[in-house]
């Protein structure tokens, strides 16, 4: 099952979720406030284009991308 980041409006927090298929944000209830008022975030190479809050500073460099493939998390090509 996918992992992936939500940023609550709610409350601004930032959490990870494993989600199964078929899971719709607004099943994903942030456990900081318990709202559903959440956003899942694109994938590191997408972050940017839907930013519309200017709230989320999110750096690609801080999350160890490999330069070979763009992932955040590579272990077949380092
Ligand atoms: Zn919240």
């Amino acid at each position: 099952m996918p992992l992936y980041e939500y940023y609550c409006d709610a409350c601004g927090n930032n959490f990870d979720k494993i989600c199964k298929a078929g899971t719709i944000d607004k099943d994903i209830a942030c456990p900081k406030c318990g709202k559903h008022e959440n956003r899942r975030k694109l994938s590191v190479f997408s972050f940017g284009t839907r930013n519309s809050s200017g709230d989320l500073k999110l750096s690609p460099a801080s999350k160890g991308n490999c330069a070979s493939c763009s992932s955040s998390n590579c272990s077949s090509c380092g």
